[in-house]
């Protein structure tokens, strides 16, 4: 369990460490010391640490993303991503993830089922195979094929509460959302959700992936943004890199993360890029989006980071220089 004292926050960071972030904050061109690692949720600061292994001995951002999101996947008490994520209202963990590097390379599967590392399926997906998105069975197949075991990923704990959850069997996301964070144990850190997360390596390579067990109870076969390129998580080697978390059907409706690349790409600060998608999405849909949450995290590639969320309470970790940790609430869109 981590303890949210533990993290730098931007109040009581080191000196040189305010200095480093407000170079990233600066919309000017920057001298940003590599590498550098950016996550969705203040609890993968744990993830973030695992790929900084790799960052920090110079290895490659595709390598550092794979292990950081394991250690999240793997995490029994996040109850929104892999091991213990939450099943479909059939009692069935069903899990989605993406990965893209630097090359162009992307691969992807929705809907899996007793696999532990979806990302790492998503992996070979795109590198060993010659297609995108693997789903289901399929995917299933095909990590069994590469070695993975077959594993049961519904804890005690998410079995338990996916049982009271089937007393009302009411679907609505954001209530779910709630319930889930009341039904974690005392001291079990809030916001939990899913990993989105991106890192430049000390050659200025781009790599990014996301990871969940999507929206609890959803219906069988459901698939949100996070799996989906262009929706859950887009990287762009010459641009920047943005990744999502949220109620992913307003995601995709507005290709977020793509659309997030696609403004930096025009000169958008990456907060301003994350933004851009809140409003989009927003404009299209504010009668619809009631007590939803969306939040976007971006990098460009002077390595310049910012988030933006729809409400409230989303926030974002990062390591940066020598290795701090940073969590910082995000900016959001409705004020009241
Ligand atoms: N975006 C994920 C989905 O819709 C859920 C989340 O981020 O909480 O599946």
């Amino acid at each position: 369990m981590i303890n949210r004292r533990k993290f730098l926050r931007h109040s009581v960071l080191s000196t040189g460490a305010i200095l480093l972030a407000q170079q990233l904050n600066a919309k000017s061109k920057l001298e940003v010391k590599l590498p550098l690692v950016i996550s969705t949720w203040a609890p993968n600061v744990k993830a973030n640490k695992a790929a900084w292994e790799i960052l920090s001995k110079s290895g490659r951002a595709i390598d550092a993303i794979e292990k950081g999101v394991m250690v999240t996947e793997a995490d029994p008490e996040d109850t929104s991503v892999g091991y213990g994520g939450l099943p479909d209202r059939d009692g069935r963990v069903t899990l989605d993830a993406c990965i893209m590097d630097e090359l162009g390379g992307c691969g992807s599967v929705m809907c899996i089922e007793n696999i532990i590392h979806p990302v790492s399926v998503a992996r070979l997906v795109m590198e060993k195979t010659p297609h995108v998105v693997l789903v289901g069975e399929g995917a299933y197949a095909f990590a069994l094929q590469q070695g993975f075991k077959k594993e049961n990923l519904l804890t005690p704990n998410s079995e338990k509460i996916w049982k009271e959850w089937l007393k009302s069997s009411k679907y609505n996301p954001m209530e779910t959302m709630k319930h889930m964070k009341e039904k974690r144990a005392p001291g079990s850190i809030d916001n939990h959700d899913t990993i989105g997360m991106l890192a430049m390596d000390v050659n200025g390579n781009l790599s990014g992936a996301c990871s969940t067990s999507g929206m609890a109870f959803k219906m069988k076969g459901r698939v949100g943004d996070s799996p989906i390129i262009g929706a859950g998580l887009f990287v762009d080697n010459e641009v920047g890199a943005a990744t999502a978390t949220g109620v992913g059907e307003e995601v995709i409706r507005i290709c977020g993360s793509h659309t997030g690349v696609e403004e930096m790409r025009y000169g958008k600060s990456p907060r301003e890029a994350c933004q851009i998608a809140v409003e989009r999405m927003y404009k299209l849909r504010k009668n619809n989006l009631n007590d939803m949450q969306i939040g976007f995290i971006a990098v460009n590639k002077s390595g310049e980071m910012g988030a933006f969320a729809l409400r409230e309470g989303f926030n974002y970790c990062y390591r940066i220089g020598e290795g701090v940790d940073v969590v910082k609430d995000a900016e959001f869109l409705l004020k009241n």
